[in-house]
């Protein structure tokens, strides 16, 4: 069978969802619900990041202790993502107990083979970034994400041996080109390989931090915040068992912003080679947001979160646009002209014009009782027909190739075709004449047919659009009729509902 793992970043829990991890979370969400339509065993985790410095000092100045803190910070995440709708299968916390056990045997069994070794290191440090950096990785001699200089400590750490991977790691990338993907994230990887990687410090010790794993070696220290979360990907499958774990392991793809490219690309692949586990399959890249051409930032105030996004533009035209406007692996820029230009444009006029204009005519003409199709098919029908068809075939491969753009594309130059299929048989022209009323209902029921592989195309994208169109066609949630064949979706006598407007056009502002 089929099967498909796919995960998100842990979110780290100092700051709350924003556009950047919802994106993340709308791609991850799009692929996990085409797969399990498609009826593929499928797994899909997100969670959130809990330990470390920085936590510590938000957990501090919040005054709060640090679990009751990032129980507060998880519990936001997921009701933000639960209200969102995202069908994630489990969420992690990397302070749940089967997470630190987890972590805690990998951290054996690597120490235990000589992979991990205790030795005197100084160094420049960032706070922020919870990590050394080396004299090249400064710019201008401050850390290139916070613009602060890091200072020099001087501390007795365990190291893991990440350098007796690189090779290794380099021959699998090049002989597997779509390990990490878009290719140019593929290559910034084999870049960092080319160079010497340095090993990794992966403790901290208590007297500087302890809110962390304790390594199981040495009670002083605690294990640094990637060496902990990365090792989720496993632990939450371990969680289900060792038969979970071995189905979905080899299947599994990573979804990431391109901020995180270094410890997913280099350091999670080798810390699993040393742990003697197999490699991921893809590791999927996508890139940065602006907001109207700016980097996002509390301080601009020009955040964009989720549920104001829900509660003014709904979830799915969300998803639509961000989908539809960005190419995966690309930045993009969030413009909310462009978001009401998208909504009025494609959804309003488009598709929801397109379904009410076709179950309006269907009402008007039989009293919304579908009729039948005769077996003389002309070119026109044939055509829709193929249209839908062939768009089913290529947004699977779109899909799988994270086209996430060009998958609607495809679906709405279907709806185009719709349109044009309307204007070219002409319906509302034909039904004047009563000869004609059986050749109307037979455009009709084509109609239809088509808004019915339109809820089943939107499915992934627009879930709650695709409930929509099945329940205005009469059928409930898994009809088998859903995915019936074309010409095969209803019986006779079968009824659909009146039209509703699916999307009020949306007046600019200023405009009214
Ligand atoms: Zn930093």
């Amino acid at each position: 069978m089929d099967r498909i793992y796919i995960t998100t970043p842990l979110y780290y829990v100092n700051a709350e969802p924003h556009l950047g991890n919802t994106y993340t979370m709308v791609l991850s969400d799009t692929l996990a619900r085409y797969y399990r339509a498609k009826g593929s065993e499928t797994f899909y985790l997100t969670g959130t990041d809990e330990h470390g410095d920085k936590i510590a000092q938000a957990a501090a100045s919040a005054g709060l202790e640090p679990k009751a803190f990032t129980d507060k910070i998880s519990a936001t995440f997921r009701a933000v993502w639960d209200e969102c709708g995202f069908s994630y299968d489990h969420f992690i916390r990397t302070t749940d107990d089967y997470h630190i056990s987890y972590v805690q045997k990998v951290l054996g069994r690597v120490y235990q083979s000589g992979d991990i070794y205790f030795d005197r290191y100084s160094g420049l440090y960032c706070f922020g970034c919870e990590r050394f950096y080396t004299d090249k990785e400064l710019v201008n001699g401050k850390c290139p994400d916070h613009l602060t200089e890091p200072k020099m400590i001087e501390e007795e750490n365990y190291f893991f041996r990440m350098s007796k991977y690189q090779d290794q790691l380099l021959r699998h990338i090049e002989t597997h080109p779509q390990f990490i993907r878009p290719e140019g994230y593929k290559n910034e990887v084999l870049a960092m390989l080319r160079e010497p990687v340095e090993d990794l410090c992966i403790s901290r010790p208590k007297s500087r931090l302890t809110w962390g794993i304790e390594l199981p070696f040495d009670k002083r220290y605690v294990t640094y915040v990637w060496f902990d979360a990365l090792i989720n990907y496993v632990s939450a499958l371990k969680r289900r068992g060792e038969s979970d774990f071995q189905k979905f392991w080899p299947e599994a793809q990573h979804f990431i912003g391109k901020d995180i490219v270094k410890p997913h690309g280099v350091f999670w692949p080798t810390m699993l080679l040393a742990a003697g586990l197999p490699l991921y399959r893809h590791l999927n890249v996508h890139g940065y947001w602006t907001v109207e051409g700016k980097k996002m930032s509390k301080s601009l105030g020009n955040t964009v979160s989720p549920l104001e996004m829900k509660h003014t533009i709904g979830m799915d035209a969300f998803r639509y646009f961000v989908l539809r406007e960005s190419v995966f692996g690309q930045d993009a820029d969030f413009r909310r002209e462009s978001l009401i230009g998208r909504y009025n444009a494609d959804l309003a006029n488009n598709l929801g014009n397109l379904v009410s204009r076709i179950l309006a005519m269907q009402g008007k003409y039989f009293a919304g009782v579908v009729q039948p199709l005769s077996k003389q098919w002309v070119d026109e029908d044939n055509e829709l027909k193929n249209i839908y068809e062939k768009a089913e075939s290529e947004i699977g491969r779109h899909l799988t190739e994270l086209q996430f753009h060009r998958a609607l594309e495809v679906l709405w130059a279907a709806l185009d075709h719709t349109n044009r299929y309307i204007v070219q048989t002409s319906p509302f022209t034909l039904i004047k004449d009563p000869a004609n009323h059986a050749r109307v209902g037979e455009i009709l029921h084509h109609l239809l047919q088509a808004i019915c592989h339109l809820a089943r195309l939107l499915k992934p994208f627009m879930p709650d659009t695709a409930k929509e169109l099945q329940s205005l066609l009469a059928f409930d949630d898994g009809d088998p009729a859903l995915e019936a064949s074309w010409g095969n979706s209803f019986a006779a006598g079968h009824k659909v509902n009146s039209p509703k407007v699916l999307f009020p056009r949306i007046e600019a502002p200023g405009n009214q």
